[in-house]
């Protein structure tokens, strides 16, 4: 028996007559009255459809389905982080019984390791700090010299609002360096917390030309 994430909530109603519980956003995909979540998942559990997965053309399982959405959020961290930047309040709905599992756990999981800094700036200014599998980039472990490829990153991506900015540093680590990742990490969170301070602060948003 699964245990639901806190957050997830379960649509109730038929087909054409969705009951989405107050304060809650549909995580799945397009259906009548409700909008394709951008957190759905593009593997569709086989429970009789008249079609196969759009996406690999064979028919998936739930265990399938469950374990191609994990994949889809490695290749995706932005879902992740977006995930975690959704108002504490709000909860993810799906159609899956709560005692059964379901792909917005998966999603909602890996969103409580994001930490969220908001710096309380004029532009809403902020940093969240997430650790993600990668298949790309270099090892930078060892004052960038190591090189080997990249088996983890920690990512901090800055948002700002007024006007719309976001930008993302990657820390790659390789399977050698992965344990690093843990103390990568904490520092990173660390180092945003600390523009939290409003002297810090101004002297961040200095360097970034957004003083005044
Ligand atoms: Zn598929
Ligand atoms: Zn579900
Ligand atoms: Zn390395």
């Amino acid at each position: 028996m699964t245990t639901a994430h806190p957050r997830r909530v379960q649509v109730t109603g038929d087909m054409f007559h969705p009951q989405l519980p107050a304060r809650a956003h549909w995580a799945g995909r397009q259906r009548p009255h409700l909008a394709e979540s951008p957190f759905a998942n593009p593997h569709p559990v086989d429970g009789g459809r008249k079609t196969p997965c759009p996406s690999c053309g064979v028919r998936h399982t739930l265990a399938e389905a469950l374990s191609l959405y994990r994949r889809h959020l490695d290749q995706n961290p932005d879902l992740v982080r977006l995930a975690a930047t959704v108002e504490a309040d709000v909860q993810f709905a799906c159609r899956c019984e709560l005692d059964q599992p379901c792909h917005v756990d998966e999603l909602l999981r890996r969103a409580d390791e994001v930490a969220v800094i908001a710096l309380g700036d004029d532009r809403d200014t902020t940093f969240a700090v997430q650790t993600t599998p990668v298949r790309t980039g270099e090892c930078s472990a060892e004052s960038d010299s190591c090189g080997k490829p990249g088996v983890v990153a920690v990512r901090v991506t800055i948002g700002q609002l007024r006007p719309d900015e976001i930008s993302t540093l990657r820390i790659t680590m390789c399977a050698e360096h992965e344990g690093n990742a843990p103390r990568m990490y904490e520092l990173q969170v660390a180092s945003a917390r600390e523009l939290q301070d409003p002297v810090k602060n101004a002297e961040f948003l200095a360097t970034v030309g957004q003083a005044g």
